[in-house]
């Protein structure tokens, strides 16, 4: 591990919000908006050191040279203006946000447009604009999640620490979690990713849900690792130095030109984490952030509803086709640009099985829609 001197380039970049067709059934976000490019904590894992998102010719290089986006509250103003209302994935708490402040500056447009926020964080450092959240949420919705894929209870949690020596302890972002429950604002966990052999062991599943609940967190979403390019031999360096024990169990997962774990049981993993968060009295679901007020609370309440009881199917392994018809569904309605409401008591289940796409499902979508206006008259 040499110590590399940090290397700040600002530039101004033609866009900042990257947008997708619609909302994600994971995070919640349509958009993202990063001040920085490369991030000083520097995780040997981290997958943006793949080509496709590094502007580095050296994947080490991308802990230690960073692009300061300058423009970047100016572009998001902008960019803002015109985008329908939707969650924005965005700032980020690596030491530079303490010289530049970009996330901060970009939080306040954030606020000022009244879109909601979802921050994954490595750094406690997010409570300095712990303010700034607070007003988001009580105008827009906030969710934060922390990454963190392990505990010191954990066994591995020493060799883990090393795949991130450059963040601040588990334990501190937990303290940090605490901090923002106490604020009254949704705050979790992402084990993203959960390295093989490291962090996929049942006790360690079980510690990250148990210090979860135990600092007010209410969610535990976990993915696995993806290796590819010029970053799956950085990694497989980093192995060779620090564990080479572990050398040949990561070549046979990551083989030449597969993005892997090839074989890796990861729904044994998802069953285990459902069964830890259910005994800590938390969620393996992240609650959607919807704008209080805003015209397609409907909407985006029954899509939340259909990507909950997708995600128990999958964990049910329950066949494909069943598994399409729920995430068809929920696309066809996030799509919708009318209140599915006043469409429903207009027109019944007649105006339902209008919807484009919805097919056989407007049934499950009516009875959805019974639950979620149940709840907004609670
Ligand atoms: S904190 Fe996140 S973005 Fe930064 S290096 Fe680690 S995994 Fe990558």
């Amino acid at each position: 591990m040499t110590p590399h001197k940090t290397v700040f380039i600002p530039y101004k970049p033609k866009t900042i919000l990257n947008k997708a067709k619609r909302a994600d059934h994971w995070f919640w976000t349509r958009y993202s908006a990063y001040p920085y490019l490369g991030c000083q904590h520097g995780c040997e894992f981290c997958y943006c050191r793949e080509q496709k998102f590094s502007p580095y010719d050296d994947p080490a290089d991308f802990s230690h040279v960073i692009k300061v986006k300058e423009n970047a509250p100016e572009l998001l103003r902008r960019a803002l203006k015109s985008a329908p209302l939707d969650a924005i994935f965005t700032a980020d708490y690596q030491p530079a946000e303490r010289m530049f402040g970009m996330s901060r500056r970009m939080l306040e447009v954030c606020l000022e447009a009244g879109f909601p926020v979802f921050v994954l964080e490595r750094n406690p450092g997010i409570l300095r604009d712990l303010d700034l959240l607070k007003a988001i949420h009580q105008k827009a919705r906030v969710t934060v999640a922390f990454s963190i894929i392990t505990t010191p209870d954990s066994k591995n949690y020493d060799r883990v620490c090393q795949m991130e020596h450059l963040a601040p302890p588990a334990k501190k972002r937990f303290e940090a979690m605490q901090k923002i429950a106490e604020a009254g604002i949704p705050v979790g966990t992402c084990m993203m990713p959960i390295l093989p052999g490291l962090c996929d062991d049942p006790a360690n599943l079980e510690a990250v849900s148990r210090w979860t609940a135990d600092h007010g967190g209410s969610f535990v979403l976990a993915s696995g690792l993806t290796l590819s390019d010029q970053q799956k031999e950085y990694f497989f360096g980093v192995l060779r130095e620090r564990s080479p024990d572990l050398l040949a169990l990561y070549q046979r997962l990551y083989p030449p030109k597969s993005y892997g774990p090839v074989g890796m049981d990861f729904h044994q993993i998802a069953l285990q984490i459902r069964e830890a968060c259910t005994k800590h009295g938390i969620r393996d679901r992240m609650p959607r952030p919807i704008v209080p007020g805003e015209k397609r609370t409907l909407n985006k309440r029954v899509v939340e509803l259909l990507a909950d009881q997708l995600h128990e199917m999958e964990l049910n392994a329950e066949p494909d086709h069943r598994l399409w018809a729920y995430r068809k569904a929920a696309w066809a309605v996030e799509d919708m640009t009318e209140d599915i409401g006043l469409l429903h008591r207009t027109m019944g289940l007649k105006g339902l099985q209008a919807i484009p796409d919805i097919g056989q499902m407007a049934t499950v979508v009516e009875g959805l829609l019974a639950e979620a206006r149940k709840e907004r008259s609670q």
